[in-house]
């Protein structure tokens, strides 16, 4: 009995694989009368080693098919878009590569090659034969915004401000558009560099220009309050400071260890000046900040003194877990605070949400300027 059931399932499986290799010698014969199938087994290999992971093979794969036909150009690109995605620069490059190597590529697509190779070198860290090819295509048509923005987001990582700036004006002309935030934040910088030279005439020259240009912008008024403060101007930094509280009070606790490594200002006026801020807010950032600046200027007990000078007494835990770390004892909480505090992010940007330690003028994931903001209370998960 058991038997016959073997031979039964023997007979069966000789008959489906029969079958499976009829309809496979048919096929092959349908398909040799299609004038396109030389391109359909190189492309499924290639789609296959895709699958199994196996993406040197498929490349080669692919591009034997985008030799053989024009059309799969676009296929192609999707392509070295997604190894670019991937990580994989190197092959997104040699994809890039092999298609603007191509004789009869249509202007369009060209042009989208270069961009997108443009795209690999920067991904991949490249940043000069990136630069070199958005040139081209800037070269070909010179309001290619992608072109415009990869430009100048690689002036901006390399501190060109210079030539950011001029990346962002030609970008507002073709957008028709000012960027004035923008713009003020690179002059800004472009005056931070000049200040690092110790050419302060044109440093000042140019925070002026870039508060004139939008006095939203917090890192003029405090490099202005910097510049003030280095002239020994303290009534002026002052007033600097009142203007950055006013622009974005979030950014005024940056500017005090500044203002308190300069004693005579700070004594004169720089106490009275955040005493009066924290007496109308009571915003416990201005007060933890100016109690670190005060416990790293002056020490420890001048930082005690302050915190009773203020009558301060945090409202929320990570405030009292900020000043525990700050000042407490050398107990265990004090430890577990110091340990919490170094992995404690404390600011976010309200463009793309990316949370970082410090604060900054421009986000390193967005690359917009201005829009860190400390994160007050960690959302609940
Ligand atoms: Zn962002």
């Amino acid at each position: 009995m058991t038997n016959a059931i073997l031979l039964a399932a023997v007979l069966a499986a000789c008959a489906i694989l029969i079958w499976v290799v009829w309809k496979q010698q048919e096929n092959q014969d349908d398909s040799s009368q299609e004038p396109e199938d030389a391109r359909i087994p190189p492309l499924l290999r290639g789609i296959n080693y895709l699958l199994s992971d196996e993406p040197d093979r498929a490349l080669k794969e692919l591009v034997h098919v985008a030799k053989l036909q024009t059309e799969t150009a676009e296929v192609y690109l999707a392509l070295g878009d997604m190894f670019r995605n991937k990580g994989e620069f190197g092959r997104a490059v040699r994809i890039h590569q092999n298609l603007l190597a191509r004789p009869d590529l249509p202007e369009h697509l060209h042009m989208q090659a270069q961009l997108a190779l443009a795209i690999d070198f920067q991904a991949g860290g490249l940043l000069g034969r990136a630069l070199q090819q958005y040139k081209r295509v800037l070269d070909a048509q010179p309001g290619h915004i992608q072109a415009l923005e990869g430009s100048l987001r690689i002036r901006e990582q390399g501190r060109e401000w210079e030539m950011a700036e001029e990346f962002l004006q030609r970008l507002d002309r073709v957008r028709g558009i000012s960027s004035s935030l923008h713009h003020a934040y690179l002059l800004t910088e472009m005056a931070r560099q000049k200040l690092a030279k110790h050419d302060e005439k044109k440093a000042l020259a140019l925070v002026q220009q870039a508060i004139e240009c939008d006095p939203a912008c917090a890192a003029a008024h405090m490099l202005l309050a910097e510049i003030d403060l280095r002239r020994n101007e303290a009534e002026a930094a002052i007033d600097s400071m009142r203007q950055l509280h006013a622009a974005a009070p979030y950014y005024l606790p940056l500017m005090i260890p500044m203002l308190l490594a300069n004693q005579q200002a700070y004594d004169k006026f720089g106490q009275a000046f955040l005493m009066q801020y924290w007496q109308q807010t009571h915003d416990e950032l201005l007060a933890l900040g100016w109690i670190r600046a005060m416990h790293d200027e002056r020490g420890a007990d001048a930082a005690r003194q302050l915190v009773q000078a203020m009558q301060f007494e945090p409202q929320s835990l990570p405030a009292c877990l900020h000043l525990k770390a700050l000042l407490g004892d050398d107990d265990a909480l004090a430890r577990a605070s110091r340990e919490w505090q170094k992995s404690q992010k404390n600011v976010a940007c309200i463009e793309c949400g990316v949370e970082f330690i410090d604060m900054r003028w421009q986000c390193p994931q967005c690359h917009e300027w201005g829009t860190m903001r400390p994160i007050k209370e960690k959302k609940k998960p």
